[in-house]
């Protein structure tokens, strides 16, 4: 006797990617993570831990800037766009 071929699609796969869980918080945290990411700094050579602090509060929203940690040389900035706060003219 000889065994049926295998069939190449597998069983399990069918059920799958439907189930995710629902991702709330924890997203947000990931995001708050991202934040505290080291940046490099071209004074100290390496990438360093920075510190955000607020520079320009504009119409579209805030600008940060990136400082460096150790000897506080601008690594980098970004605007975040402020949410349930925006101005109705
Ligand atoms: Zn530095």
């Amino acid at each position: 006797m000889s065994l049926p071929p295998r069939k190449p699609g597998r069983p399990g796969w069918a059920q799958g990617p439907r189930a995710r869980p629902a991702r709330g918080p924890e997203q947000e945290e990931q995001f708050q993570a991202l934040k505290a990411s080291l940046l490099y700094c071209p004074r100290c050579w390496v990438a360093t831990p920075t510190r955000e602090r607020l520079l320009l509060v504009l119409p579209t929203g805030n600008l940060y800037e990136y400082l460096c940690q150790q000897c506080g040389t601008s690594t980098g900035s970004k605007t975040e766009q402020e949410r349930g706060s925006m101005l109705h003219p």
